[in-house]
């Protein structure tokens, strides 16, 4: 067994190996420990190897589920060995012969199908990343819905992409550095085997009609669907046709922006506090996944967003479309994650319940959709997808009873009706039933024991039951019955009547179980077939989620539709931050809205005033807002009017990030030179403190260094919250730049937060007061008064920190560095493809080499 067992585990060397082993599967030595540790359960050792107790534990095959989940949020990978024949096969082929064992299957985060494992409101992505040719590709599939996207994207974007996902499980080739991530064979990304891999996928001769891909993206999708295979060992689970995206589809949000802005996940890592979790009024598990995949992804398409504005728009104005489409939805069951069990073969009846009941209640809404008048256009659009299921449904209906167990294992799903014959041996197994019930009677008769009964268990069938007083008579040979058992209480008979009707019950039992799966199999082939129609219909009752979800929170909260133009501004009245709003809802307080109004020529705001004024609840509030314009939402605002964003950036100074005990400020800085890097005249960036996580001289001639970049190189719309006071001088030589302030008040010695935004710069600092707010004793305030004091006669004196930087030459005429000079890119700059003969061509090639 040691030897059948070392060679699985050397199949799944980074897997914990769980071992069948009767009802129990079974986990060895540093699994053993380390599953051990994780549930909490017992470790225990059975013999020896190497002359050392071997260390174990098991978990119950029945629970194992419960077990795997936990295992896999721990961050561990789980092999699956089942036993491959019965215990009387093993003992035909002789004697002690083993149980023949085999990895059926590898559970890993991103391989996930069972409702149990998954959380119904968040997609789970399996990526993988491919290089051909200098390029990048990324290939992502939900297999819990057979989601699958295909994309090239740029090195510098590997991040914010990977961050859009979040990602259960990323795979990638030997070679490829990245942290956590799986790594896989090279032969499995390649380029033209990938190609072949998405051919058979499909079933087809070319990948013309799918999709064009570049050679990265192919090595891409390549090495996910290789790894699916592996895991699957050699089942595959469902991916619809893959839904592939140019570069510039999307807004471009990096990992540390999401982060800052909380938009699925709140800074304790969780969904609660999040933007997501504050907007999703969704009621489905799909409606919830396609919300989270919105918010992560806003759109670069400006008819694509408002086709989305319109449909939301739609049922914001007839409140009776929306109650009526909330309600029916809210009783749909998941059929995107129903199919992708059933397509995984992962699946059961109940899973094909559901389609009958999704698809059938899908049919009905068609039926209620095309009553609605003033249809926009993404809802005519996806009205097709609701048609065509009624043949299914239909057969599903008649096959199945109304609500069948999950397992298939016990039988009972097959409705009457459905089959003659199985009715028939469901009729002979009931006869037989009763039959038994009647041998009870005349038993209880002819022995004349009053306490007999008889009973039905695993090991012995049906079988007669007495207390052991009453036993003798039935012992004698000539009684008729046969000793089976002896208990403490009780001993147990077998009779010849019994066992003839056992007999019968239990073919009639087994033959009918047998015709149950057999139709079972064939009506998961049934809905197999049409599992391309069943997830469109899927994502569209999704998509109506999300749009009603959004239309509802729009009516609640009092949002309004965004407008899209072509300029570069920002023009929110009355903005709002929806997070904070709420929070401060709860405290019983009134969130003030604040406008905003960032256009070419005044594209850079510079934001003053007192800690806990609302200066970063601003910032980002304008932020958010344009995440959700562009990602089909209204917002929480009276008016917004904005160009399309390309890529979103947020940055908070380093003191605010402290508890993450990275060397804060190297992360500031890093983070800000990817700004300034990368920031177009079409970006939004919001920068709150940058440059307070060091000293106050470097601090200060970081931030101004860095907003003078935005303005004159960056260009881009720019919000910049500071309390270096100093910062304000710039309003006089940047143009674009203008500055604001939140409002504060000191009243009867009490300082009072306004939150309000006002023009200008901020009066003062109110840095005692707000110390006051907090509660800094009497004796420590006066005393800093007293500095203060000081500090302020010196600056009077000297100019103060500032002194001199008036003097300062513009940006623009600051000398700048010698741009380092590359001999190949110049080289290479200089050659024009398009003009060359191939001979000239292969000179050039040459000479280039050369160079190297
Ligand atoms: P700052 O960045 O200036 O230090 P914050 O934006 O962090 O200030 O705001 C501090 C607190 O003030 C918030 O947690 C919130 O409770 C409250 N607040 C901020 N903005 C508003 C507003 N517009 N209306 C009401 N309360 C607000």
């Amino acid at each position: 067994m040691m030897a059948q067992y070392l060679a699985l585990k050397a199949e799944a060397a980074d897997c914990l190996l769980f071992y069948r082993m009767g009802d129990f599967f079974e986990l060895f030595f540093d699994d053993a420990k380390a599953a051990a540790a994780t549930l909490d359960i017992a470790l225990t050792a059975r013999g020896e190897h190497d002359g050392r107790p071997v260390p174990m534990c098991g978990v119950p095959v029945h629970a194992a589920e419960a077990y795997l989940a936990r295992l896999i949020r721990a961050g561990h990978r789980v092999a699956i060995a089942e036993q491959t024949e019965s215990p009387a096969a093993a003992k035909a082929r002789g004697g002690k012969a083993l149980v023949t064992r085999a990895i059926v299957r590898f559970v890993t985060a991103g391989t996930l199908t069972e409702e149990a494992l998954l959380d119904a409101r968040a997609a789970n992505w399996l990526v993988a990343l491919g290089e051909a040719g200098g390029m990048l590709g990324l290939a992502a599939a939900d297999i819990s819905t057979g989601r699958f996207e295909i994309a090239a994207i740029d090195r510098a974007a590997l991040d914010a992409e990977l961050a859009r996902y979040g990602a259960a499980e990323v795979v990638v080739p030997e070679g490829f550095a990245l942290a956590d991530a799986v790594v896989r064979p090279k032969a499995d990304f390649d380029s033209s085997g990938g190609a072949a891999r998405l051919q058979a996928l499909f079933g087809v001769a070319t990948l013309d009609g799918i999709g064009q891909f570049g050679r990265a993206e192919l090595a891409a999708a390549g090495g996910l669907v290789a790894y699916l295979d592996h895991a699957g060992k050699g089942t595959l689970p469902f991916l619809q046709r893959p839904v592939t995206r140019g570069l510039a589809a999307h807004m471009t949000i990096d990992a540390a922006t999401r982060e800052s802005l909380e938009l699925t996940r709140a800074s304790g890592g969780g969904r609660a506090g999040s933007l997501l979790d504050c907007i999703d009024r969704t009621v489905t598990g799909a409606g919830a996944r396609l919300l989270a995949a919105d918010i992560g992804a806003p759109l670069m398409d400006r008819q694509a967003i408002d086709a989305r504005l319109d449909l939301v728009d739609h049922y914001v104005r007839d409140g009776g479309a929306r109650d009526g489409m909330r309600a029916a939805l809210r009783a749909l069951p998941d059929i995107g994650r129903a199919l992708g069990r059933l397509v995984a073969g992962r699946g059961g009846p109940r899973d094909l319940a559901q389609l009958r009941d999704g698809l059938g209640e899908a049919r009905l809404m068609r039926e209620r959709l095309a009553r609605d008048d003033a249809m926009p256009p993404l809802l005519t659009a996806l009205l097709p997808a609701f048609d065509g299921h009624g043949a299914l449904v239909d057969r599903l209906a008649r096959a199945l009873v109304p609500s069948p167990p999950l397992d298939a294992a016990q039988g009972g799903y097959i409705a009457e009706g459905y089959d003659a014959a199985l009715d028939v041996l469901r009729g002979q197994g009931g006869e037989g039933r009763r039959a038994i019930a009647a041998l009870e009677a005349r038993y209880r008769g002819e022995t004349g024991i009053a306490a007999l009964k008889i009973r039905h268990n695993a090991v012995l069938g049906y079988h007669v039951e007495v207390p052991a007083r009453h036993a003798e008579p039935l012992m004698r040979a000539d009684s008729g019955f046969t000793h089976r058992q002896t208990l403490a209480g009780v001993v147990r008979f077998n009779a010849p009547d019994l066992h003839e009707q056992a007999l019968r019950v239990g073919q009639a039992g087994a033959h009918a179980l047998a015709a149950e799966a057999a139709h079972l199999e064939e009506l998961v082939a049934l809905a197999v077939t049409r599992r391309d129609a069943i997830a469109a219909t899927a994502d569209a009752l999704a998509r109506l989620d999300v749009a009603s979800a959004l239309a509802e929170l729009a009516v609640t909260q009092g949002w309004c539709r965004p407008l899209l133009v072509d300029q570069p501004c920002l023009e929110i009245s009355g903005g709002r931050h929806p997070v904070v709003e709420a929070a401060v809802g709860r405290a019983g307080e009134r969130f003030v809205a604040n406008d905003c109004t960032l256009t070419e020529q005044a594209r850079l705001w510079l934001v003053t005033g007192p800690n806990m004024g609302g200066k970063s609840t601003f910032l980002r509030q304008n932020a958010l807002i344009a995440v959700l314009a562009q990602a089909g939402s209204f917002v929480p605002a009276t008016r917004a009017r904005l160009g399309l964003i390309d890529r979103l950036f947020s940055r908070v100074g380093a003191s605010d990030n402290l508890a993450r005990g990275r060397s804060t400020f190297m992360v500031e800085m890093v983070e800000t030179a990817a700004i300034l890097a990368q920031a177009t005249p079409r970006s939004f960036v919001i920068l709150d403190e940058v440059g307070r996580g060091t000293s106050t001289y470097d601090g200060l001639a970081i931030a101004w260094a860095v907003v003078e970049a935005v303005h004159e190189d960056n260009r881009c719309r720019c919000l910049f919250a500071t309390h270096y006071h100093e910062l304000t001088r710039l309003a006089d030589r940047l143009d674009a730049l203008s500055l604001h302030h939140v409002r504060a008040r000191e009243w009867k010695g009490e300082l009072v937060l306004l939150h309000e935004l006002g023009e200008g710069p901020a009066d003062r600092s109110y840095g005692l007061a707000v110390a006051r707010l907090a509660g800094l004793p009497p004796t420590v305030l006066a005393r800093a008064g007293e500095v203060l004091k000081k500090l302020e006669a010196g600056r009077e004196k000297t100019g103060g920190i500032a002194a001199g930087l008036d003097d300062l030459p513009l940006f623009a005429a600051a000398p700048a560095p010698e741009p380092a000079t590359d001999p190949l890119a110049e080289a290479l700059a200089a050659i024009d493809p398009d003009a060359l003969t191939p001979r000239e061509a292969l000179d050039a090639l040459y000479r280039l080499k050369g160079l190297v």
